[in-house]
């Protein structure tokens, strides 16, 4: 029996991550510039239009908002099943959360649904790329155009996915990533925006910095704006150059984390698709880059029971996530959502993260399937 402990999730970091740290430990200058400069052009190249840096994926998400004119009142559509960070950032620009139902398959965010949930108020969808999977994007963004919605992409499990041939993050409204420390590469915390959208790349650009106009430039080349004005509320949201250069190390490691995270996904499809009781992600794992391996348990099986099982012989699994629109903060005017319920009480995350080997990925596979026989 194992003894080694399985984790659900977890950073790789190399020397090259440690070096670079503390070469900005050794310059003395930690906070926003020439490494944050640096891997936001990095970013930039990676998807091809401009990016602006933050210090987390919330963070990205809310100044977004922010930056689309959300605020007080204003309703966004946004699938129940996500990180309480999507709903988090809604309500802090003062908006409203609808909690809307997500598509038994794909586990993205139901546009029909959603349709029900228009109101004179709706100003918005964000929709959560669960898994790194986007769901049928065409028609959500026909639905969005054809309603004058914005569309913010919380895009925090997607880094590197691509959606017909085109990588997440290319193209589409305002797309946020977070670099958090367990997300496809991470800067330690952190997250970006990217968009073509000018007004929008400015405004988080000053917000991040406590609305100080222009400060991000003057920031880049070490210096600061002593004087200036401010015209609109802003944040201490910046990224820091320790997070920065931790970053571009881990977009140069990128492409082998991509492959190696696709390959066990199709391992765990190929050892797991035969089981009857266990309904597995709806993804293409040569287009999508999975942040997380979850399975829908069907009713006869104890979720309780089973992490219990796994976790016994050394397997960390994990819930993503509880149904938002049943948290106390958020409930109120929700409608129930029967498919954000069920899902919500029979995910199981199975363990994924870059160092888990061939083997380790079919002692997973194999103890799930062991202890699946157990509940007969
Ligand atoms: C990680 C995550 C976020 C927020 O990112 P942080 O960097 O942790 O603030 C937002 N949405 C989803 C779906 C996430 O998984």
């Amino acid at each position: 029996m194992s003894k080694k402990l399985i984790r659900l999730s977890k950073s790789s970091i190399s020397e090259a991550e440690k070096n670079a740290v503390l070469g900005v430990l050794d310059r003395e200058y930690l906070g926003m510039g020439a490494e944050v400069k640096k891997f936001e052009e990095n970013l930039s190249n990676f998807f091809g239009r401009s990016s602006v840096c933050v210090v987390n994926g919330t963070a990205a998400l809310h100044l977004a908002l922010q930056a689309c004119d959300i605020g007080i009142g204003d309703e966004v559509l946004v699938q129940s099943i996500t990180y309480v960070a999507s709903f988090q950032a809604i309500t802090a620009t003062g908006a409203i959360p609808i909690a809307c139902d997500i598509h038994p398959k794909s586990l993205t965010l139901d546009w029909r649904h959603a349709e029900k949930c228009l109101t004179s108020k709706t100003k918005a969808i964000m929709l959560v790329h669960y898994t790194g999977g986007v769901g049928p994007l065409h028609e959500i963004y026909e639905f969005a155009n054809k309603h004058g919605l914005r569309i913010i992409e919380d895009a925090a499990h997607a880094f590197g996915s691509t959606y017909k041939n085109k990588r997440v993050g290319s193209f589409g409204d305002v797309v946020c990533f977070s670099f958090d420390g367990i997300k496809n590469i991470t800067s330690g915390e952190g997250g970006c925006i990217v968009t073509d959208d000018l007004d929008v790349l400015q405004k988080v650009s000053d917000a991040r910095l406590l609305g100080v106009e222009k400060d991000s430039d003057r920031r880049y080349v070490g210096e600061r704006s002593w004087e200036f004005d401010v015209k609109s509320q802003g944040w201490r949201y910046h990224m820091s150059n320790i997070m920065a250069a931790i970053g571009i190390e881990q977009l140069k490691r990128f492409s082998a984390f991509s492959v190696k995270r696709q390959t066990m996904a199709k391992q765990y499809d190929l050892e797991l698709k035969s089981l009857k009781n266990i309904k597995l992600p709806d993804n293409d794992y040569n287009e999508v880059v999975p942040h997380i391996y979850p399975i829908v348990l069907d009713g006869t099986i104890d979720r309780k029971w089973l992490q219990d099982e796994l976790g016994k012989r050394g397997i960390q699994t994990g819930i993503h996530y509880q149904a938002n629109h049943e948290h106390s903060y958020f409930k109120l005017n929700s409608r129930s959502l029967p498919v954000s319920e069920r899902i919500s009480r029979n995910i199981l995350s199975l363990p994924l993260h870059t160092d888990l080997s061939e083997s380790d990925v079919r002692y997973v596979a194999d103890t799930l399937k062991e202890s699946l026989q157990k509940n007969i």
